[in-house]
């Protein structure tokens, strides 16, 4: 038996070495984020250029995945447009029916039902409703698409068919529960949002359209501009093969605002005298960053639209006002091709056939979790070009590949009868997908799968440690 003495002592030892941990976790945690945070607020807004404003007759989409990233993202932009006689459109993916503890709050209850999300998706509508009141824009000119909240990737990503519907985690439902839906109960799949996204371009034939950066880490926001960026290209059209249109039918410039990026907008909370800087780790990549100045009365304009979102503000008050601010950030994305390689590609976890073709996605290092399992989670790069009848993709991370990582990397481009997104998955060495070859050395995964007869292809990836993402890149549509 042990003496009661040395098991007092075992017990504290294990606590005290437990506490240290925790501290040592924690200080790791703090000095990454103050690092992010002192990069971020350094930022210098003056090398931007303007954004420019709308014309008269110029037409307007704004996608928004939820109701409020309209205002935080784009208030000043749509103001002016109204103001400038413009005719605008503003499109909400989902009606934000799936953030539990503000459900939770707004009717004080610890285990909302589905009944509540949907009431509560109703709420967010009319808030929607009243701040874009404020700007200036009409009733009749807001579309709800009625999709899930916090679905919408899933739907890009795993649920593309209407016979593989996806259930919203909330509400319980596989089609829109809501009366004013675009689609009258619109099925819960990825074909069904692109068709409504491909039915508002068609029907409004916008010449400036609105969506979320590809970069944002909400998985809404970058799946929003998954399925826009396929609808302004044109290229996604099933019925029409061998006659897909080569260039995009929709000749429209295309913004991307930010909302959701780790510690940004750097600092929280309300600062309108202060500008609006692109946080640090998204300059240098493929996005050119433009600041649209608000006039004071836009500055006010976009502070009462940000109050009407009560629900929002009760539950992260500090972020939403953050966004009230003298200037709005919009990004643009160029079109990228498909390159062939001139000597071919030999799959062998080497990069020596790539050095002349470019980096199809850079990717910032050190913006993964904490948790990045040392910089083996943390992607660098994704490249993608056309080998002989092969679609070929190295992708590259901060340090050697680590077997408990899963490694995935996406592509869409058969315009077949399923249009399904693809995917080949790196985990314990091994790959999986169809017809692909793969190989790995050091922090470089290389693979190829049968080359997508189609005009473009679509790539995406993303490292996931115990199931949860760590990195993604943000995703690109290359021309072949
Ligand atoms: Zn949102």
């Amino acid at each position: 038996m042990v003496p009661i003495a040395i098991r007092r002592w075992w017990g504290t030892a294990v606590i005290t070495a437990i506490l240290v941990g925790l501290a040592g976790f924690g200080i790791v945690l703090s000095v990454s984020a103050f690092r992010i945070y002192r990069q971020n607020a350094g930022v210098d807004t003056h090398e931007l250029r303007n954004w420019p404003e709308s014309l008269r007759g110029d037409r307007i989409l704004v996608f928004a995945p939820h109701c409020d990233d309209e205002t935080l993202g784009v208030s000043g932009v749509i103001q002016r447009a109204v103001r400038a006689g413009a005719d605008v459109r503003v499109v909400f993916m989902t009606n934000g029916d799936g953030f539990p503890y503000a459900v939770q709050r707004q009717y004080r209850r610890l285990r909302p039902r589905p009944a509540d999300f949907i009431r509560f998706g109703k709420v967010r509508q009319r808030e929607a409703v009243a701040a874009l009141h404020t700007m200036g824009v009409r009733p009749e000119q807001i579309v709800f698409l009625g999709y899930p909240d916090r679905g919408l990737a899933e739907l890009w990503l795993n649920h593309w068919n209407p016979w593989n519907a996806y259930v919203s985690f909330s509400t319980g439902h596989s089609r829109s529960p809501y009366e004013d839906s675009y689609t009258p109960q619109a099925v819960y799949c990825g074909r069904s949002v692109l068709s409504d996204v491909q039915r508002l371009f068609r029907d409004f034939q916008p010449t400036v359209v609105y969506c979320p950066h590809p970069s944002d880490n909400h998985s809404d926001h970058w799946a929003t501009y998954t399925f826009v960026t396929l609808a302004v290209s044109g290229q996604y059209n099933p019925g029409a093969l061998g006659a897909i249109p080569r260039q995009s039918p929709y000749p429209c410039a295309v913004g991307l605002y930010l909302v959701h990026r780790g510690d940004w907008p750097v600092p929280q909370g309300e600062h309108v005298s202060r500008d609006l800087a692109p946080p640090s780790s998204l300059l240098g990549l493929d996005t050119t960053w433009s600041r649209f100045q608000l006039t004071d009365e836009e500055v006010d304009a976009k502070r009462r639209a940000i109050a009407c979102y009560r629900s929002q503000l009760r539950v992260m008050k500090r972020f939403l006002t953050s966004f009230h601010r003298r200037a709005e950030l919009i990004g643009t994305r160029g079109t990228a091709e498909l390159r062939e390689a001139p000597a071919g590609i030999v799959v062998d976890g080497f990069d020596r056939d790539w050095q002349n073709l470019p980096v199809s996605i850079p990717d910032p290092r050190e913006d993964s979790l904490p948790v990045d399992v040392g910089g083996s989670a943390d992607i660098t790069s994704l490249r993608a070009c056309r080998d002989n009848k092969r679609l070929c993709f190295l992708l590259t991370t901060r340090k050697p590949l680590n077997k408990a990582v899963a490694y995935r990397i996406y592509w869409r481009g058969d315009p077949d009868d399923t249009g399904k997104t693809r995917s080949i998955t790196l985990k314990n060495r091994k790959a999986t997908a169809a017809n692909a070859i793969s190989d790995q050395e050091g922090a470089v995964w290389e693979a190829s799968v049968p080359l997508p007869d189609t005009p473009y292809v679509f790539i995406g990836a993303d490292t996931r440690y115990r199931g949860y993402v760590v990195d993604k890149v943000g995703w690109k549509l290359l021309v072949n």
